[in-house]
């Protein structure tokens, strides 16, 4: 009881000071677009990839770099893929819930003044820390006074999302949905958080499906402590979801739609969705004319962009990062990293990757005005989870100093509220 009283007094101070400094950032943008003046040479910070952690980045330095100053945003996509609605875009097929998987990036963020930022859809394709010059792609060389790496773990997206187009993605969820929806059988490997969202979804929009779930370990949702695995258990029970722990899968056989388990049993399903990634989010599927769908886990690439410092490269391919989110080399202090390629020690998650945006941006500004940067301190929103549990219901998982709370919150809303998320990015997202 003392252990709840004491986590919801830190969940509720968090959200409050998070609230307030909101509120804050918000006047501070309307003084700065009234006071900000376009430069004709300005001094640029760019930020390349612009996802959870980057755009907010940009969003953020756009609203408040002082006068002379401009970010400049690379990215590969021509859309935000807003991969948190992937894994139900590609079960429910009753709304067009995939619509709102890909969101138009706006000219400029609202509250940035003009001058004060520039979106380049181009491939950062290397870097000299020497000269201080990005190479894109199509051959421009862009100079920069503060760089900040926001470009994620590759292979995060399923494996038929190879395109960067929108359209091949829209088509890709629509075969996906239409495939789960004609299978009798489903077989989910992975008991991440992913995992058992995919389960549940199927078992929520299907009646009389068979949904089996396979993990390799004796705990679903390993990254989190054990009652969130009992009330995983407790839904995935309720649901009729077959939950099978401690089994690795040996093989698939993508003709026939039977998956071997390490111990030599055989299953047979006319779906199989494998989560079994490497990281609590991975999702690869792959379709084969069978019904069978396979999702292994990403790895991050052996380097992040060419010409970066070997010094600042972490044996798994990550960027290593000091508390002020700076690249952790004294040859390197106005490189910042952010969001899944940092290595900052906390789940990689899109809600503590954009508050790492917020703080390497704060930082940038704060060293250009020669004020002490701030430290970024991971806190409970870095350590708790929001996860759905059936379409309507989602399960809040909040932990902290040892100690863990949670609670169930119904919901009418099937996009995980995908409409707050095109609203930040300035659009009007279409209906579903
Ligand atoms: C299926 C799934 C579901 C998830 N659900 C949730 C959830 O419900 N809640 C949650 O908090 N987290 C969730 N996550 C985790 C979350 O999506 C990630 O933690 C988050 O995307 C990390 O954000 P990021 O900005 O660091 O990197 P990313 O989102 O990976 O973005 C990196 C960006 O950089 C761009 N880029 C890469 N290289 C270059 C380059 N050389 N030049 C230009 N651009 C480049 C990429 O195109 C991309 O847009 C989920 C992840 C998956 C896979």
């Amino acid at each position: 009881m003392l252990s709840k009283i004491l986590l919801t007094i830190n969940l509720t101070r968090t959200i409050f000071s998070l609230l307030t400094q909101r509120l804050l950032d918000r006047l501070q943008n309307l003084i700065h677009f009234h006071t900000y003046t376009p430069h004709a040479t300005p001094k640029d910070i760019i930020v390349i990839g612009a996802s959870y952690a980057g755009y907010t980045c940009a969003e953020h330095l756009s609203q408040t770099l002082p006068p002379g100053w401009r970010v400049v945003l690379t990215e590969i996509n021509e859309f935000f893929n807003h991969t948190w609605l992937f894994p139900r875009a590609s079960v429910m097929s009753r709304k067009a819930i995939e619509q709102l998987t890909y969101i138009p990036y706006p000219i400029r963020p609202r509250y940035a003044p003009d001058g004060s930022y520039l979106f380049r859809r181009r491939k950062a394709s290397r870097v000299d820390t020497e000269l201080q010059h990005i190479h894109l792609e199509d051959g421009a060389v862009l100079a920069y006074e503060y760089l900040v790496l926001a470009t994620g773990l590759p292979g995060r997206y399923p494996a038929g999302i190879n395109s960067l187009q929108r359209d091949q993605g829209l088509e890709y969820f629509a075969r996906l949905q239409t495939q789960i929806k004609e299978a009798r059988s489903v077989i989910v490997i992975g008991g991440g958080p992913v995992g058992i969202e995919v389960a549940l979804d199927v078992v929520s929009e299907y009646v009389g499906k068979e949904i089996t779930l396979i993990h390799s370990r004796g705990h679903l949702a390993h990254g989190y402590g054990v009652r969130l695995h009992v009330a995983c258990m407790r839904a995935l029970s309720e649901g009729g979801v077959k939950v099978i722990l401690n089994e690795r899968v040996k093989s698939v056989d993508a003709t026939c739609g039977h998956v071997k388990l390490s111990t030599g049993e055989d299953l047979a399903a006319e779906a199989v969705v494998s989560l079994s990634g490497r990281g609590s989010w991975d999702l690869l599927i792959m379709i084969t004319d069978n019904m069978q769908i396979m999702c292994t886990g990403s790895a991050p690439a052996s380097n992040p962009l060419p010409g970066l410092p070997s010094e600042i490269i972490t044996p798994t391919g990550m960027i290593s990062v000091n508390s002020y989110l700076q690249a952790d080399d004294a040859s390197t202090p106005n490189i910042f990293a952010v969001g899944d390629i940092a290595d900052t020690g906390v789940k990689k998650m899109g809600r503590a990757a954009g508050l790492q945006g917020l703080v390497a941006a704060r930082n940038i500004v704060r060293r250009i005005t020669g004020r002490n940067m701030m430290l970024y301190k991971p806190g409970i929103i870095e350590q708790s989870i929001d996860m759905t549990v059936g379409l309507h219901k989602h399960l809040i998982h909040v932990e902290g100093g040892g100690r863990c709370m949670q609670f169930l919150r119904r919901t009418k809303d099937e996009t995980l509220r995908a409409a707050d998320m095109w609203r930040m990015l300035g659009a009007e997202p279409p209906c579903v």
